[in-house]
């Protein structure tokens, strides 16, 4: 018998998928803890005895912890910003392996289909005196956007390479994050429970982050805040309607621009087109009406489609069922429903997603 060959990178992504610490899978899996952290550090060869165990508590086939490859690269955005996430370490954790498993997924579909060209840039801040204004604007020129607002952020990011998931987060408490790889499309992660106007927003922040940073700094947040108001508020297209500003033109601005009435207030403020009085007194009127939480104005979301129709194309082009979908990316059936519910309802039947199997 040959000896199972052990990728313990994928060993430590299941299970931080199932939200699992080392010592509750040796629980579960009747091994040793000591075993399981050499297993993942790599410093023991697995039995095939262990292994089947592991691979049934976690609930994945056997060939997926075999398989090549790395966790998804370098985690950009706010992830490494604790100080602005309130989100419980665990659930962040469970998060990040969700995004490294479909990271690892995609990487899957590379044999089948043609992954789209990565066209991002990567500017240097310290190139720029630390003006994020400027590179916002390289960007544009970069991707040759039109003056005025982006229609479609997703759509404009998807045509340069990254691939978009909207995805439940379950919480409300962060809004997207990304990863990024030298030789892959980034993936941005985007919470579908934000609305439309503030998703736009943080997906521009996170942009700002792929492009302009590498490791966390000092000033990161407010560089990517600074990159994404510029990106889609850029001051000499905006600058002369934001003053005077009453709520109706605010409400015009909103349709208009695409993003929530707190930013325009802020914009306006930052490009001195209203006093700090001014300013000060809109938002406690925001919070005062409880805009704060829920704007109105309804913003949809943007779709994003590029792995929708890599599903599509296995589907309805190449014959793929369920099946063969599950053997190519290796996972099982209640996972591929679960992370991809939203590609895959616009292809099957909604009767198809109930979950059978709890984990
Ligand atoms: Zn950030």
């Amino acid at each position: 018998m040959t000896q199972f060959h052990l990728n313990p990178e994928m060993l430590v992504l299941a299970r931080e998928y199932r939200g699992l610490t080392q010592s509750r899978l040796a629980v579960k899996s009747n091994i040793r803890q000591w075993n399981v952290s050499r297993y993942e550090s790599g410093l023991a060869e697995i039995s095939d005895d262990h292994i089947k165990q592991i691979a049934q508590s976690l609930n994945f086939p056997l060939p997926f912890f075999s398989q090549s490859g790395t966790r998804a690269g370098l985690l950009s955005g706010c992830i490494y910003h604790r100080k602005r996430s309130t989100m419980p370490l665990k659930k962040l954790k469970i998060l990040e392996a969700q995004l490294d498993l479909i990271y690892t997924n995609i990487q899957r579909f590379e044999d089948s289909v043609n992954l789209p060209d990565v066209n991002f840039p990567r500017f240097d801040l310290e190139d720029y005196d630390g003006d994020a204004d400027i590179i916002a604007n390289k960007v544009r020129q970069f991707w040759n956007l039109p003056s005025g607002p982006i229609k479609n952020l997703v759509k404009v990011i998807e045509d340069n390479g990254a691939i978009v998931k909207l995805h439940s987060f379950g919480t409300r408490k962060l809004d997207a994050f990304s990863k990024w790889h030298p030789k892959r499309p980034p993936l941005i992660f985007i919470n579908s429970e934000i609305p439309g106007d503030r998703l736009r927003f943080s997906l521009a922040h996170e942009i700002g982050h792929l492009i302009m940073h590498r490791i966390p700094t000092e000033t990161a947040e407010k560089d990517a805040d600074r990159f994404a108001a510029e990106l889609l508020l850029p001051a000499n297209d905006i600058k002369t309607s934001l003053s005077p500003l009453s709520w109706k033109k605010l409400s015009h601005l909103k349709n208009y621009w695409k993003v929530s009435i707190a930013a325009l207030i802020k914009r306006a403020y930052d490009l001195k087109r209203i006093n700090k009085r001014q300013y000060e007194s809109k938002f406690q009127y925001l919070s005062r009406m409880g805009y704060r939480k829920n704007e109105p104005i309804y913003i949809p979301l943007e779709q994003p489609i590029v792995l929708a129709e890599i599903f599509h194309v296995h589907i309805k082009q190449m014959g793929f069922n369920l099946e063969q979908l599950c053997d190519l990316l290796l996972i099982n059936v209640d996972d591929l429903k679960i992370c991809y519910h939203t590609e895959l309802s616009k292809i099957l039947p909604e009767s198809f997603f109930k979950v059978v199997s709890d984990n």
